[in-house]
């Protein structure tokens, strides 16, 4: 009988996942994969939905595209994940699998941060549209670009939002009745490439655009518009662009897989402390930044060593922790930062691209292949 690999949340890792055990062995094998929305988004759309370069309905990928021999893309809400006895329970019933990968992104914890459920934020689909819709009418003041803690997705994105809200306002005109600050909790923009975080700074130094660092903001006050950061200090602000503190979904922790948040796992296997199940992306600890990249490549490690399995043979240790972060820098120029976390985990280092045109070229192709790969548009 075959064996059943059931994958949790269709976002970058569970994609390509599926996408690879379905290369490797088509109908010979049974994979479900589980999610509760009907659409894949990229995470960096947020960021062209919120400047207005695109439309939501141009940037959402249904999932009825994602057809895969051997793949079943279930759309239900998953409400509990018994790790021992490999059973998830869902809305619409219970699954049991003999491997079960965990997928399900990170959640964002708006109780962390007294007033932001109230405030205005860019890393949700919803927040991001809506901010699109709000910055057209927006024409003079003090635009906060606010990051309530780590990790977060994506740790250049904040920088890029800070970046192309310069050219945004520059575009209109309005550059000159507007201050940008920009609160990061990390040390450096990207703290493993000291050479991409000078450049970022004297982009942010060019710009005239505050750079406040190893910050993060603490409480926001939408009646008096003032966000709060860990030291005390007040920032009064126009318009609120806000990061979600972050955590691994809650039915992880209640479910009894999660350590300080997020799922522990050997960041070289990406197993966890339970046999045949494995947690990859940005739910787990696997060593990397959180990032679709990253959350990817764990997904081709976690697929090579269950084809092994599959085939009874021994399973390959193939995760190298290396990849990529394209880097929006204004003016149409994307920059990449090319981060390896394994070969010397206390000091991740990373090889930085200087932004250009042709590097934008790159990002567009990083979409369109995996838009193929998945969904065949
Ligand atoms: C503004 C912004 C810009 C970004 N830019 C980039 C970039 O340029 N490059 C890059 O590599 N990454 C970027 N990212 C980060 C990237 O989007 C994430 O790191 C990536 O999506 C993580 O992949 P994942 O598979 O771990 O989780 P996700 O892609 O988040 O997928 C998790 C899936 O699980 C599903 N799910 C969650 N809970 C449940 C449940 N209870 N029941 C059923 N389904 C559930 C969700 O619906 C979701 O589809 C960006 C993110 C943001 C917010």
């Amino acid at each position: 009988m075959k064996k059943h690999i059931l994958v949790l949340g269709a976002g970058f890792g569970g994609l390509e996942l599926s996408t690879v055990l379905s290369e490797a062995f088509g109908d010979g094998v049974d994979v479900t994969l589980i999610d509760k929305g009907d659409a894949f988004t990229f995470g960096y759309s947020k960021l062209d939905v919120m400047f207005g370069r695109t439309t939501l309905d141009a940037v959402r990928l249904p999932y009825k595209n994602f057809v895969k021999p051997g793949v079943r893309l279930l759309q239900e809400t998953i409400t509990l994940v018994d790790p021992v006895a490999r059973r998830v329970t869902t809305d619409r019933g219970t699954h049991e699998a003999d491997f079960l990968v965990v997928a399900l992104g990170a959640d964002y914890d708006f109780d962390a941060t007294p007033g932001l459920a109230d405030a205005t934020e860019f890393y949700t689909v919803a927040g991001a549209a809506r901010l699109g819709k709000i910055l057209p009418t927006f024409t003079k003041g003090h635009v906060l670009v606010g990051v309530c803690g780590a990790p977060f997705k994506c740790p250049p994105a904040p920088s890029e939002a800070a970046l192309m809200m310069h050219d945004y306002l520059t575009t209109r005109g309005l550059r000159g009745a507007c201050e940008i600050t920009l609160i990061l909790p990390l040390e450096t923009p990207v703290p493993p490439s000291p050479e991409t975080s000078r450049a970022l700074l004297a982009a942010f130094a060019e710009r005239n655009i505050t750079f406040v660092a190893d910050r993060e903001v603490r409480s926001i006050d939408t009646q008096r518009r003032v966000a709060t950061i860990d030291d005390g200090r007040e920032f009064p602000y126009d318009l609120f662009l806000g990061v979600p503190a972050h955590r691994a979904p809650k039915i992880l922790e209640d479910s009894g897989m999660t350590e300080d948040g997020y799922v522990p796992v050997k960041p070289k296997t990406l197993e966890t402390r339970f046999p045949d199940v494995y947690a990859v992306g940005d739910c787990a600890r696997q060593g990397t930044a959180k990032a679709g990249y990253f959350a990817e490549g764990a997904a081709r490690a976690v697929a090579t060593a269950l084809i092994a399995r599959l085939q009874n043979k021994e399973a390959p240790v193939t995760h190298a922790g290396t990849g990529s972060c394209y880097i929006e820098f204004g003016a149409g120029l994307v920059g990449r930062v090319d981060v390896d976390f394994f070969s010397n985990p206390d000091h991740p280092t990373g090889t930085y691209h200087e932004p250009s045109v042709a590097m934008r070229a790159d990002k567009e192709h990083f979409g369109s292949s995996r838009r193929a790969r998945w969904f065949g548009l």
